[in-house]
């Protein structure tokens, strides 16, 4: 049966940590087997996370929205009483739908190219090289391997006294796939997800508020831009009660009524809605593994601990993506991941996580790499700052997105570059050039140096890095 052989290496989890080490793997000459639970690879983010969301915010039209009564290119933009249109929801839930399936399939085919074996069910250890695989056709097969990756990922988190009912109380799953367009939408959580599911309803038409026990929103920006970025949400309407925490949840009535306190006790208030977002952060997931039979550790976080080369205490068990720590996010898992089977190959695996970038998928988007400004304070470095605001970049003014920021902190002794900040319709795709600086210690006067093509978005990271140890041109 499927598996029965033995594998060098067998991947429990086909996200886009296990997947992307099941494909490497292989490719490394290493005999593989993949399981997978869901039924179809690619794992929380291409199934319930990173893409869903972005098609929603993109492919489905929600980007475009603000655009059209604004621009000059309508003729109804004089009266805008008289222009309307409709969202068809279905449609844009369609179209989401078949973005995901083509991907997934799409990864069950470079499964097939690369000699992967994949194996559908639930995997649970027997040993340390056998997993006993619950099938999803109801059989079950046990997988023996010599290396077995751990990559089973992560999953909601709910928040105490909230239960997720993916109706009137969902998770970012059950906001990526509402039936309809709630007028007044509550995000419990402005981390990340929060935000960019905010952002997607809010566009579509919903009044959105975020709530938040802590005093700013995604903690882990740097603390001008953030403000900077809140202040531009708040201008597209999102509302934010930041210090406060929900008490209580009544889902007796139409919609749900939250009653809300400061964070350090005082009145409370309600705040109705007809849908909730509970997006207070994720959990590790290994229920079922089997972890403690075969004796793996784990934090107290749940998180599987492991060594520099992604190994866990038990030997040939190893562990990547959001199932250890380190930040959450597809593209680190992806590189542990790589590293992990090359390590497993016997070759130098390498993910430099101070490096890793960090992007919010809002309109503007916010992408960062490196040290925020309080990090650079906190290690007690003498810096510059260069900062140039999009509002004199040429090509912004030309398609009239012009909201945002770039900001450079360089070392002030060496001017190499210690953590990049952008601002941007497009931050996402700008902060690579960043990354590439960082990776090979550039100075800010490498950036500056380097010919960027007029007129592009991209010449602003050259004059923020201009102004970071000398004048930028156009302001
Ligand atoms: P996962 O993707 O969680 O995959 C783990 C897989 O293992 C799952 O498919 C699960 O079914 C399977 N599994 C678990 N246990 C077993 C078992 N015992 N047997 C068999 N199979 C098992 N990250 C970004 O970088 N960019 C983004 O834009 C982004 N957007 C996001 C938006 C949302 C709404 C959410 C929820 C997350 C987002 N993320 C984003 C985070 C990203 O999805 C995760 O960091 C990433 O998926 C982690 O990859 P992973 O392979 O470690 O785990």
């Amino acid at each position: 049966s499927l598996g029965s052989e033995d594998n060098d290496v067998v991947v429990i989890g086909g996200g886009p940590g296990g997947y992307v080490a099941a494909i490497k793997a292989a490719q490394l000459g290493l005999k593989t087997t993949c399981i997978e639970k869901r039924g179809t690879l690619g794992g929380t983010c291409l199934n319930v996370g990173c893409i869903p969301s972005k098609d929603l915010y993109a492919c489905g039209t929600s980007s475009l929205i603000p655009y059209v009564p604004r621009s000059p290119a309508f003729i109804c933009q004089p009266r805008r009483e008289v222009f309307f249109f409709e969202v068809d929801l279905p449609a844009m839930m369609a179209q989401k739908d078949k973005a995901v399936a083509n991907l997934t399939r799409g990864i069950e085919g470079l499964f097939k190219k690369n000699k992967v074996n994949y194996v559908k069910g639930y995997g649970k250890f027997i040993s340390p090289s056998e997993v006993s695989v619950d099938t999803l056709d109801g059989g079950n097969t046990v997988v023996k391997g010599k290396n077995i990756l751990i990559a089973t990922g992560s999953d909601v988190k709910s928040l105490p006294g909230i239960t997720i009912d993916e109706k009137k109380i969902v998770s970012s799953t059950g906001a990526l796939a509402l039936s309809e367009i709630p007028k007044k939408l509550v995000v419990i959580g402005a981390g990340y997800i929060g935000l960019e599911m905010g952002s997607v309803w809010g566009r579509l038409g919903s009044e959105v508020t975020v709530v938040e026990f802590a005093p700013d929103i995604v903690p882990s920006m740097d603390g001008e831009i953030r403000k900077q970025f809140q202040r531009t949400l708040e201008k597209q309407k999102m509302k934010f009660m930041l210090k406060t925490k929900v008490v209580g949840v009544d889902t007796s009535g139409d919609g749900v009524k939250l009653t809300l306190e400061p964070a350090s006790g005082g009145d409370q208030t309600t705040l109705e809605a007809d849908v909730v977002l509970v997006s207070a952060g994720r959990t590790p997931f290994t229920a079922g593994l089997g972890l403690d039979k075969i004796g793996v550790e784990t934090d107290k976080l749940g998180r599987i601990l492991v060594n520099e080369r992604f190994a866990s205490n038990v030997s040939g068990v190893y562990a990547i993506g959001d199932v250890i720590p380190g930040p959450m996010l597809a593209h680190k898992a992806e590189e542990d991941g790589v590293a992990c089977v090359e390590f497993i190959a016997g070759k130098q695996g390498h993910v430099d996580y101070d490096k890793v970038p960090g992007v919010v998928y809002t309109h503007p988007e916010v992408a960062s790499v490196g040290k925020t400004e309080e990090q650079v304070k906190a290690h007690g470095i003498e810096y510059r700052v260069g900062k140039f605001p999009f509002l004199a970049n040429s090509r912004a003014k030309a398609i009239d997105d012009a909201e945002g920021i770039v900001k450079i902190l360089a070392e002030k002794e060496t001017d190499k570059i210690l953590g990049v900040h952008i601002m941007a319709p497009n931050a996402g795709e700008l902060i690579h050039e960043a990354v590439v600086a960082l990776t090979y210690d550039a100075a800010s006067e490498d950036i500056a140096r380097v010919c960027h093509a007029h007129p592009t978005m991209s010449e602003a990271l050259k004059e923020a890095a201009m102004a970071t140890h000398d004048k930028p041109i156009h302001i």
